[in-house]
């Protein structure tokens, strides 16, 4: 039956040529066989097998929109960055994410969120990879295979394991503060809109007289802070796996755009040897109390995608993105990431994943880079004879006036124990502090839960670090494990 559809555009094979018919299999004869000269037949089920990509190892589920940042603030002083002056708005793609869980997980499990930001701003694109904590497991990239390996399925009985997760972290104190965040009410907000969002690492802004600041980038929620229990998340889930993707899309198909205030901490590139934690150590946050929160703008986001696999999936966010006015820090998970997030990318989509449309810079974009899988948009030297540097053909020069102020480092270059002298309890104590008497029952109890056929070895490792937080920490998971024992 023919669609009636008279102004419907013509359908073509890939090649351009149009189709006569997309139902019937060229047979000989009404009762086949098929023949091979069906071209069209073919190309659809080699199409068909070819529409996966890797799912990412981590952050495989995510939703996104576009949107923009306006800034209100003045931080012009510290950063010479086009997007960070007073009065700028610049064009920004967000995508949040589960951590552990695969493209199909539900979307409503407790699980740290990823929160990453590309701007597309005027030099360049600057992607801000973070999360809706403003600290994390580790501090020493050394052990993020192995702590992304304990968050994912046991290779025998293909499940998640809680003891390789209670295993690690209780051989891994610095995990505590980001344990407290993930098994408090934060760790498990009703959408990504009900969530802070955290640069998370340290890095520097710089200004035009070369004088460095180190900066943290946080986001706060303009729809204020909701979260689900561990049972109104099974109901949640029970309902729909996709909780999160409809109330994003949702939102911004109604028009409500979610906001978020962006602020930063500031701190004086000579600091870093008088604060008595290391400023650059991905477990710590700097207290509010010493580095104030700044207000530099406000975030929104205003449009859905209009193809989730071409703007979302293939959505590339890396760390090493940064421009002029921006840069890094000596913090050792950033700098893995710088080379980690990059690489993924070249495996997941291809050397030329910078060049697909939602990745793509909103800027003239020169280089020297050649050739290579799927390049579709040939030369990008500036001048078809210089395809070398340095040359006298008109091709792309570097400028020097974007370079980075240097930095001093020393030491001596050896593998510096990531425990020594660092404090894995005062943080997540002050965060604990903060917990009302509901919210400290509800982390209890939700510790307990996930502790369920933990050996008790294990466990008992992990409440001696609880202990240390603060007694009133291990004697309340201890009673909220005691509670939940089989009655006999
Ligand atoms: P402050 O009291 O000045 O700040 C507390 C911070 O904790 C606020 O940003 C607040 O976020 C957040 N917060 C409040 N309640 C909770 C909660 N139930 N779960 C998670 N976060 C919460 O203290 P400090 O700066 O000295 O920090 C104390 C502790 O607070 C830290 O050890 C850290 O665990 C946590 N924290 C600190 C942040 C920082 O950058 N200093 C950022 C986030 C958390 P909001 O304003 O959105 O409610």
């Amino acid at each position: 039956m023919n669609n009636d559809n008279s102004n419907a555009p013509r359908l073509t094979t890939t090649g351009g040529a149009p189709i006569a018919d997309n139902q019937n299999t060229l047979t000989a004869g009404p009762r086949g066989p098929a023949l091979l000269q069906d071209y069209q037949l073919l190309e659809k089920l080699a199409h068909q097998n070819r529409e996966r990509i890797p799912e990412r190892v981590v952050h495989a589920k995510g939703w996104g929109a576009y949107g923009s940042l306006q800034v209100t603030g003045d931080i012009s002083k510290y950063t010479l960055a086009q997007c960070l002056q007073p009065g700028a708005k610049t064009d920004l793609l967000l995508r949040f994410s589960t951590v552990a869980g695969e493209r199909g997980a539900a979307d409503a499990e407790r699980d740290v969120r990823g929160f990453a930001v590309k701007f597309y701003t005027p030099e360049g694109n600057w992607d801000l990879v973070g999360n809706n904590t403003p600290v994390f497991f580790i501090r020493d990239p050394y052990k993020f295979p192995d702590f992304i390996h304990t968050q994912k399925r046991h290779p025998r009985t293909n499940l998640r394991s809680p003891t390789a997760m209670w295993d690690f972290w209780s051989l891994s104190p610095e995990s505590l503060h980001q344990i407290t965040i993930l098994m408090s009410d934060r760790g498990l907000p009703v959408s990504p809109m009900h969530m802070n969002g955290y640069g998370s690492h340290t890095f520097s802004l710089y200004n035009a007289a070369g004088e460095r600041t180190w900066v943290k980038f946080h986001f706060k929620t303009m729809q204020g802070h909701r979260h689900f229990t561990n049972a109104e998340s099974a109901e949640v889930i029970g309902g729909s796996r996709e909780s999160y993707q409809e109330a994003l899309y949702g939102s911004i198909e109604r028009g409500q755009f979610p906001g978020w205030k962006m602020y930063v901490q500031l701190m004086p590139e000579a600091d870093v040897e008088k604060v008595p934690y290391n400023p650059f150590d991905l477990t710590k946050v700097w207290p509010h109390s010493d580095y104030p929160l700044v207000e530099v703008g406000v975030l929104e986001l205003n449009r859905n995608p209009e193809n989730y696999f071409a703007e979302i999936e293939q959505a590339a966010f890396s760390p090493s993105n940064v421009v002029p006015g921006i840069g890094f820090s000596p913090d050792k998970m950033l700098q893995a990431r710088i080379f980690a997030y990059a690489d993924a990318h070249r495996y997941r989509l291809g050397t030329h994943y910078e060049a697909l449309p939602v990745n793509a810079p909103r800027c003239p974009v020169h280089h020297y880079h050649k050739d290579g899988s799927m390049n579709f948009f040939g030369s990008k030297t500036g001048s078809s004879d210089a395809y070398y540097e340095p040359n006298s053909m008109g091709g792309a020069v570097q400028d020097p006036h974007v370079a980075e102020p240097p930095l001093s480092v020393r030491g001596d270059v050896a593998r510096h124990d990531h425990r020594t002298g660092n404090d894995d309890y005062s943080q997540p104590r002050a965060l604990f502090r903060l917990f009302d008497d509901g919210q400290r029952s509800r982390l209890f109890s939700n510790i307990a839960a996930s502790m369920v056929g933990v050996p008790q070895s294990i466990i008992e490792r992990q409440l001696a670090h609880f202990d240390e937080v603060d007694p009133a920490y291990g004697e309340g998971v201890r009673a909220a494990l005691n509670a939940q024992k089989p009655r006999t």
